[in-house]
């Protein structure tokens, strides 16, 4: 890609306007008085809060906590309405975010960028788009999420399809009617579980098509009242310290008693105790081995399938939700409302796929086992090429034109999840290696946000002119973040966390599991030793030399 005489010239371009973009914009253009643009695929403001708009969807971090932190007054200001935030609650939040900063002039919406290729004769990143930009940028910062790139299974059959279907990544936004219709969902995952009840609610008759059957603990989701937001705000200045040196971005203490050395009697109550008061608490306020020792989360395993029973009337249907194959919390924990109940409704039938997948779908539905079932909409709830998916749809390539993708064929292969050896002046917000999305993501966002504008101002004071990470650097994090995941029960279920979803996708566990508080100190450390595992360049680079 060479540059054009119309090449605009900017000091910064940045990948997204969810909350990374919109903070990324926020700190270049209004703390170093950059020029910077960000380009956005949606006709708006709010990333996957854009995107992902199907029934229930919700977030599972409380809301006080789902929010930036940089802006106080903000803080002060915003009253959430309910427990967890909800989809259209949280894109109006990022909307206002977006009105107060005066971000919106600095985002060119509907444009996908296509290209960005490191220039080594100028140290500047040469970004394309699908509406024939062409950006010479000093910078090039992704902001373009973890789990954006949707994943709809290539089943046989599906362009002959004659009914609608819709990925719950991509909804359309003037939303869907299901009422009296016959509705298949493929997919138990955090998305299928939370559209599965409202989906019923609506529908004529409701099939789920289960591959993998899931644990979910309840949510518990309620409104908020003002008094109990009054108190958090009094205090929000030592709940977002917590948070941040956490392990996984919220403002908990750590349990330190064992499952293993409480009686039968003592780790029922515990779990019944936790199973009522919902949410995140089972998994993080049970006991600290359940995500770490096997015989531990055997107990915790087992309290959710017998629930299962409990709350499951029919027991064929209950048998079939057991999930029996993986640890519990091995893949990405779940919270849910009424998901386990809805299976009680007489609308709603689960159909098993995992012992007969689907053969294919048919111009009416879908067909398996033998049978074919009739379908008005198909919901496909089968999640996303995570974490490199979005970077794979782009053409990124490096020093001598080396592609991104390349580079990552045998998975991710990062520094600190922020940079790669090979890629100077590329920053990316909660990229592969980096706790993202094993942690309250806009804690993980305002940290990387804040780590890479520090990284540019430094540049900038000292007149640097590339920043680079050096391949021994890079080759030793991931070996400590495979180590790291190795310790956990994360490695002992087929999840997108490694690529598993994804048919041909190498198997490696992508963001880094040692929680955030750790992740900051090493990331802190890296600023204290003089940008430890960096290159920092002064000069203008040597015209390349061939590979
Ligand atoms: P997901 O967790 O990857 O779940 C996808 C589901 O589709 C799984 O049940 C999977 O079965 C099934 N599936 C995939 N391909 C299939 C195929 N070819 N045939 C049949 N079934 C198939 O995706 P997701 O539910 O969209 O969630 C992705 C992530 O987004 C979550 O883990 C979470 O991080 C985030 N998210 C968060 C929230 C929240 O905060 N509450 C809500 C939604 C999403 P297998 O298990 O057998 O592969």
């Amino acid at each position: 890609m060479t540059a054009p005489a119309t090449t605009k010239e900017l000091d910064a371009v940045v990948l997204g306007a969810g909350f990374a973009g919109l903070y990324m914009v926020k700190r270049l253009r209004d703390m170093l008085g950059m020029s910077v643009r960000a380009f956005e695929t949606g006709d708006n403001v709010g990333g996957t809060w854009y995107w992902n708009r199907y029934p229930g969807a919700r977030c599972d971090s409380p809301s006080y906590i789902y929010c930036f932190s940089f802006d106080k007054e903000l803080l002060q200001e915003w009253e959430w309405s309910g427990k967890y935030p909800e989809q259209p609650e949280i894109l109006r939040y990022l909307n206002h975010v977006a009105d107060r900063h005066d971000l919106r002039k600095d985002i060119q919406f509907n444009t996908k960028v296509t290209a960005a290729h490191f220039d080594e004769n100028t140290n500047r990143w040469l970004v394309e788009t699908d509406n024939g930009d062409r950006i010479s940028a000093k910078y090039f910062i992704t902001g373009i999420g973890c789990l954006s790139a949707g994943q709809v299974p290539n089943i046989k059959g599906l362009e002959t399809y004659q009914g609608d279907w819709y990925h719950t990544g991509s909804w359309p936004h003037d939303g869907v009617d299901f009422e009296g219709k016959r509705v298949g969902v493929i997919g138990t995952g955090s998305s299928g579980i939370q559209a599965i009840p409202v989906i019923a609610e609506q529908a004529g008759h409701l099939y789920v098509f289960q591959r993998t059957p899931q644990y979910t603990v309840p949510a518990r989701h309620e409104t908020v009242d003002k008094a109990f937001l009054d108190e958090i705000k009094s205090r929000y200045d030592e709940i977002w310290d917590k948070a941040r040196w956490s392990q996984g971005g919220q403002p908990i203490d750590p349990v330190e008693r064992s499952a293993l050395d409480a009686t039968p009697e003592e780790r029922q109550q515990i779990y019944e105790e936790l199973w009522k008061e919902g949410g995140h608490g089972f998994l993080f306020g049970s006991f600290w081995d359940v995500a770490a020792d096997r015989r531990a989360n055997d107990t915790a395993s087992e309290f959710i399938r017998e629930k299962i029973r409990e709350i499951v009337k029919d027991p064929d249907t209950a048998e079939k939700l057991l999930p029996v194959d993986h640890p519990f919390a091995s893949k990405r924990p779940l919270i849910d409302t009424n998901y386990y109940e809805t299976y009680n409704r007489d609308n709603v039938t689960l159909v098993d796929i995992r012992h007969d997948p689907i053969e294919e779908i048919t111009p009416k539905g879908v067909r398996t086992g033998g049978e074919e079932y009739e379908l008005d909409i198909i919901v496909f709830a089968t999640g996303f090429d995570a974490m490199t998916g979005a970077f794979d749809r782009i053409d990124i390539r490096g020093r001598q034109g080396y592609p991104l993708r390349e580079k990552w064929s045998e998975g991710p292969k990062t520094y600190l999840g922020v940079a790669n050896a090979g890629f100077p002046n590329m920053f990316m917000i909660t990229g592969p290696g980096s706790p993202s999305v094993l942690s309250n993501m806009p804690v993980s966002i305002e940290q990387h946000v804040e780590w890479i504008s520090d990284a540019i101002d430094h540049m900038e004071k000292n007149g640097y002119q590339a920043m680079e990470a050096d391949p021994d650097a890079e080759k030793e994090w991931v070996e400590h973040v495979n180590e790291v995941a190795d310790q956990t029960m994360f490695t002992l279920a087929d999840s997108w966390y490694l690529g598993a979803n994804i048919p041909g996708k190498p198997r490696v566990f992508m963001p880094y599991p040692a929680g955030v508080g750790i992740y900051r100190e090493k990331c802190d450390e890296v600023v204290a030793n003089g940008y430890e595992g960096f290159h920092l360049e002064t000069k203008q680079a040597e015209p390349a030399a061939t590979r």
